[in-house]
């Protein structure tokens, strides 16, 4: 896609949707990128009752409310996770599986990010290790490759793996408690609870991306997203919001949140505009 949007927002939930909407408010263009809106923690609450408006909601009405509401506006929305968002000197890139797309700023909305790696992850990363089918699935064609799914889409993933050609060992979120992954130069097993399974490639999804693997350089605090009251982050134009930048993890506050991202997202941008 060409078009370069005035904001890129990564996340879906009440954080994304409300910096979106506050983006479109102000005659922004913005694009949400984000897992499936199913993804959001939020959609495992069977009542919320402390977001005005809503009163005995379910989460997974409320996200649906959200997410169509963002749509409603003109925010546009491509499904995919976000891998890498990269300063290339007055615009962003971000990489989702193998498309690109281009902001005048960014807006990290992803929620918390629990996992951390596991042992091998980060070592094998490009050398076995896999977050995107479509990008690297056809390297592994006829080889035996396991996939950890962890998000809503991973069946999907997986499917499609197998598919083109892999021989898949699928592991659901419940079928193993600990992961480690080992090799020479290239991932050759992975042992999951102490079961070893041969493979060339272990394919990862999980809903989030830890903020530091996303933007290198992004500051952080246990793992949190480091802000100011305007939600900007140590690098001008890339601003946070919601879960992401800690407690409380409440959906007013997301909200609440998003909307200063959006408010300093599209200053930033019109600031820009004026330098030129
Ligand atoms: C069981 C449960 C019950 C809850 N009940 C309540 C309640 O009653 N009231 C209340 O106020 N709060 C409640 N919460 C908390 C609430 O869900 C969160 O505070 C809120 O959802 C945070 O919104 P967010 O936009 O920051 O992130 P999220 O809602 O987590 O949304 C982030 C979205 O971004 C996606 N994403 C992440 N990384 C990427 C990436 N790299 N690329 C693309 N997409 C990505 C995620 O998959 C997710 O869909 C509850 C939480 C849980 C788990």
């Amino acid at each position: 896609m060409d078009e370069i949007f005035d904001l890129i927002i990564i996340g879906s939930g009440p954080a994304g949707v409300s910096a979106a909407l506050t983006a479109r408010h102000r005659g922004k263009t913005a694009l949400i990128v984000t897992t499936a809106p199913e993804d959001s923690p939020l959609c495992k609450a069977e009542h919320v009752d402390n977001y005005p408006g809503f009163h005995n909601a379910t989460g997974r009405e409320l996200v649906d409310a959200f997410v169509s509401h963002a749509e409603a506006s003109g925010a546009k929305l491509v499904r995919g996770r976000a891998l890498a968002v990269a300063d290339m000197g007055g615009v962003f890139g971000v990489s989702v599986g193998s498309d690109f797309f281009q902001g005048r700023s960014v807006v990290l909305a992803g929620g918390l990010t629990r996992a951390k790696p596991y042992p091998g992850e980060d070592t094998f990363l490009g050398r076995g290790v896999s977050y995107c089918a479509t990008c690297d699935g056809m390297l592994y064609r006829k080889k035996r490759i396991a996939v950890i799914g962890l998000s809503a889409d991973a069946p999907e993933e997986a499917a499609f793996l197998r598919q083109i050609g892999c021989e898949v060992e699928y592991f659901d979120a419940g079928r193993a408690k600990k992961y480690e992954i080992s090799g020479g130069s290239r991932v050759e097993s992975l042992t999951a609870d102490g079961q070893v399974y041969p493979v060339e490639g272990v394919f990862i999804f999980r809903s989030g991306v830890s903020p530091a693997s996303l933007l290198p350089g992004l500051e952080t605090d246990g793992g949190h997203i480091v802000v100011n009251r305007d939600m900007e982050t140590n690098f001008p134009g890339v601003f946070a919001a919601g879960d992401v930048t800690g407690a409380p993890y409440q959906v007013a506050a997301a909200v609440g949140e998003g909307n200063i991202a959006g408010l300093s997202a599209c200053k930033y941008v019109e600031n820009k505009a004026k330098e030129k």
